[in-house]
């Protein structure tokens, strides 16, 4: 039996995390079927594992009901438009996925006996009057914002993950996922990091939003997704914070980003989008203690890769 692989799950699985979740959970040794609709995603990030007998797509919206034959032993709900631009103009969308998708992938791991994991946010924290943010700490949204779509939608799929773990007694894991990035980011995608890369690498400002003294802590993406593989394999039911708590202001970020690029572009102040979270940091002090989990590549290395990825793809792609 010990040979028989396990199948995973993975929805989203041509976006930024699913994709690279998915070449983790081959690399473990699973097969993996992922479905997307490809509102966000995009198959060129999956274009490596064609020809993959492990790997099977399917273009599917999960807000509808997933018929799948066979065993599944894991799902991981990773599909949902995540970038502010993307759920601003994607807002029904990004309820939907939350809530129906939610609802529907928790009714697939239940109907197979599966284990679930949820990629939620820091955006549950909202803009946080705790910091660094705990994972008690209930949070601080503005549920009829902007920005409520995305993280009411996340907060309502947290709470439809533990009732259904409380009610049907189904396996389920929570991650919440902090500021990420790496290769597969869409250049165009409005976050922080593919914004300023792009913007220094083509020769324009960057655009710091307010005074740039707002902080994020940005994770690589190699660690997150080794965080959320650990947590997978957890007894752990409650929500995990993951992310990287190295926390620097945007307009310091936006500085490094001029000195590694070797750009001198100007950085100028545009309006600060409604809601922009003042502070961000994870405490990270379960996932050490629970999944003996930490992340391990600096800034400079992995700002460095990410730039040598959009770089190629500039290159590739003009
Ligand atoms: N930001 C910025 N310039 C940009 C894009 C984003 O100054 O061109 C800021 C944004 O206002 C926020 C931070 O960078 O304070 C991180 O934004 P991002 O969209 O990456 O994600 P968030 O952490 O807000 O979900």
């Amino acid at each position: 039996m010990s040979n028989i692989k396990k199948t995973a799950v993975v929805t989203g699985a041509a976006g930024f995390l699913g994709s690279h979740l998915t070449d983790r959970l081959l690399a473990e040794g699973y097969k993996v079927i992922g479905i997307d609709n490809l509102l966000t995603g995009n198959t060129r990030n999956i274009a490596h594992l064609a020809g993959n007998p492990d790997f099977h797509f399917i273009k599917h919206d999960v807000t509808n009901y997933i018929y799948l034959p066979g065993e599944v032993h894991l799902v991981f709900h990773f599909a949902s438009p995540a970038s502010p631009i993307d759920y601003l103009k994607l807002p029904i969308q990004t309820m939907k996925v939350g809530s129906l998708g939610t609802h529907n992938t928790l009714g697939l791991a239940k109907a197979k006996g599966a284990t679930f994991l949820l990629a939620s946010t820091s955006e549950t924290y909202g803009d946080p009057l705790e910091h660094p943010q705990k994972e008690t700490y209930w949070g601080n949204v503005n549920p009829i914002g902007p920005r409520g779509v995305y993280d009411e939608a996340k907060r309502f799929a947290e709470a439809m993950t533990m009732a259904y773990h409380r009610a049907h007694g189904v396996d389920t894991k929570i991650v919440r996922i902090f500021n990420t990035y790496g290769p597969r980011m869409r250049l165009e995608d409005g976050r922080v990091v593919p914004a300023f890369i792009g913007q220094a690498l083509e020769g324009r400002p960057l655009t710091v939003f307010g005074d740039g003294s707002q902080t994020r802590s940005f994770c690589y993406v190699s660690d997150l997704i080794d965080g959320i593989y650990k947590l997978s394999q957890s007894e752990r039911h409650e929500p995990v914070n993951i992310g990287n708590p190295a926390e620097m202001t945007i307009r310091q970020f936006a500085e490094a980003i001029l000195r590694i690029t070797g750009s001198s572009q100007p950085i100028i102040e545009k309006e600060l989008p409604k809601d922009d979270p003042k502070v961000r940091q994870p405490d990270i002090t379960l996932a050490r203690q629970l999944l003996g989990w930490e992340p391990k590549v600096s800034f400079e290395d992995g700002i460095r890769r990410t730039i040598d990825y959009f770089r190629d793809f500039l290159r590739i792609n003009s």
